[in-house]
């Protein structure tokens, strides 16, 4: 079976480019344990078109996005931020748009969100399922929520194998965007993230923050996913955890400026 990525999604939709960017430009952590309140903008979720479903309910997206807060309480460590609805507060720290017609699902990166302006979105999700892919809503919104929690694209690991073939992907992409554009989509979506002191997993083809490659750009030697990653893996949910809880003790060590700075600095990890 093959489902279309979001990375698909992203370059094959004419609109939002300049916001595909900011995906991986901000990059910071919440508070350790932090209730995050999240608002959504829309009055309903809409229904849309080939969904199958019906209307999905705020509560079930939630739901859904706090299967990494979970990971926490499962293991025994209550440190993964939880996602709170709020109702219409501007200050909310997630504020989710529903995208209709066109338009790529995308988050601001960890605490990137409290730099948007009040009552602007931080996030867009098009909760639509291709009939071949009846889960893809769920893995857009565990995804996109791995995004608002700080955690980056696992085939952008600097220990990622080669996934692509430089000159497939540039022709790809050659034929789906305007050339000014494509050296910096490479680099945002596609190059190995710095490598850094603290990197704390290792590779994980099936973390649900990795992209399906096309086929067409593969590189000869592909040993990454086949089929996109829905659920959480197993390194997803004890690397989440793990992430917060490094910031758990960072933040008793360190005063916390200098504890953000330093875990910037080092933080290299994908997801
Ligand atoms: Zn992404």
């Amino acid at each position: 079976m093959m489902c279309y990525t979001d990375w698909m999604t992203l370059v094959e939709k004419d609109d939002g480019r300049a916001d595909e960017l900011w995906v991986l430009t901000d990059e910071d952590l919440w508070l350790v344990g932090k209730t995050l309140k999240v608002r959504f903008l829309d009055d309903r979720i809409p229904a849309w078109p080939n969904d199958g479903r019906g209307h999905i309910t705020e509560e079930e997206i939630l739901k859904i996005a706090n299967e990494w807060h979970q990971c926490g309480v499962e293991q025994g460590k209550d440190v993964v931020p939880e996602f709170v609805p709020c109702g219409a507060d501007d200050t909310a720290d997630i504020r989710v748009k529903f995208i209709v017609d066109s338009g790529c699902p995308r988050s601001k990166v960890g605490t990137a969100a409290t730099r948007v302006k009040a009552g602007d979105p931080t996030m867009w999700l098009d909760l639509k399922s291709p009939d071949n892919c009846p889960s893809l809503y769920k893995r857009t919104i565990r995804h996109e929520f791995g995004h608002a929690l700080d955690l980056k694209h696992e085939h952008q690991h600097p220990d990622a194998p080669p996934l692509t073939d430089p000159r497939k992907l540039k022709e790809y992409l050659t034929q789906r965007l305007p050339p000014a554009e494509i050296d910096e989509k490479i680099r945002v979506q596609w190059a190995a993230l710095a490598r850094g002191a603290s990197q704390k997993s290792k590779y994980d083809k099936e973390s649900v923050m990795h992209y399906l490659i096309p086929e067409v750009v593969r590189a000869n030697k592909y040993v990454g996913p086949t089929e996109l990653p829905i659920e959480l893996s197993d390194c997803d949910k004890t690397n989440i955890v793990l992430f917060y809880s490094k910031g758990a003790a960072d933040e008793e060590q360190t005063p916390m400026g200098t504890m953000l700075a330093l875990f910037l600095m080092n933080y290299s990890e994908t997801s």
